[in-house]
């Protein structure tokens, strides 16, 4: 009887346990968990939303260093998260107003900026996150990667946290997965043609320097939907797309969903 209930009980605890992850717990990652519906989960200290079907997700930032601690209902999952080497990247000939803004657009760079941050806080029961991610640009040249120290114009800059994909003025931008746009501008200084995208749970991606931007503010869109055309508008030296990817404020590599490498 006493081996019975022993049996028992161990099937409840490992039953209540049962998570798999998808994504490897390094430096940059997007990380795709699943654990039994209805469950509490909390990533270090915030708690995040699980779908009806156990889905719930989360990322790891640039220069993340310590252990993350998953808790789901109450019980604790410790990841070690793996140091990733950065590359040094210079680039030249930048417009100087571009490197070191004027004083005079202070106040754009500020608005602008936190239309952005407010586009990324969104926390929507959107799930189109589950999903893989496709390339949003078919036949292009990988011409920068995520975390490169950035030195512009010889001045130590913030790293990069985008993935740049060289092509053609005018060749056109797939949507990476379904999403709803959250921002669609046609001009902002860094980024020039910008669109922001929510695929639920605080997943976001962004994509900039476009020329042409075909989808509007509330649009549902659909993966491989044509979103808009490759340009070099903001502060970009050629023509390429630059993609980001968010959980929330924090930037991961968005080659960790994509099937580059
Ligand atoms: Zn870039």
């Amino acid at each position: 009887m006493r081996v019975i209930i022993f049996f028992f009980f161990l099937l409840i605890t490992t039953t209540s346990f049962a998570v798999t992850f998808e994504g490897r717990f390094i430096q940059g990652s997007f990380i795709l968990g699943k654990t039994n519906p209805g469950s509490k989960v909390f990533i270090d200290k915030k708690q995040v939303k699980v779908t009806s079907e156990g889905f719930f997700v989360f990322g790891l930032s640039r220069d993340r260093k310590n252990d993350v601690v998953i808790t789901i209902n109450k019980k604790k999952i410790v990841k070690k998260v793996y140091k990733r080497k950065y590359n040094i990247q210079r680039i030249d000939g930048l417009e100087e107003k571009k490197v070191t803004p004027p004083e005079e657009v202070y106040e754009r760079i500020k608005r602008e900026n936190k239309w952005i941050g407010q586009a990324r806080a969104i926390n929507s029961d959107l799930t189109f996150f589950t999903k893989k991610f496709i390339t949003p640009v078919e036949n292009a040249i990988i011409s920068g990667v995520y975390g490169s120290q950035r030195i512009l114009n010889g001045k130590s800059k913030w790293p990069h946290y985008g993935l740049d994909f060289a092509a053609d003025e005018g060749t056109n931008i797939k949507a990476m997965l379904n999403g709803i746009v959250t921002l669609a501008e046609p001009d902002l200084f860094y980024t020039g043609g910008t669109l922001i995208f929510d695929h639920g749970h605080g997943i976001s991606t962004l994509y900039m320097h476009m020329k042409k931007i075909l989808v509007k503010e509330g649009q549902q869109i659909k993966q491989g939907d044509i979103i808009g055309t490759v340009g070099s508008t903001g502060r970009a030296t050629g023509a390429h797309l630059d993609v980001r990817l968010n959980w929330f404020q924090t930037r991961l590599d968005p080659a960790t969903v994509l099937d580059i490498k």
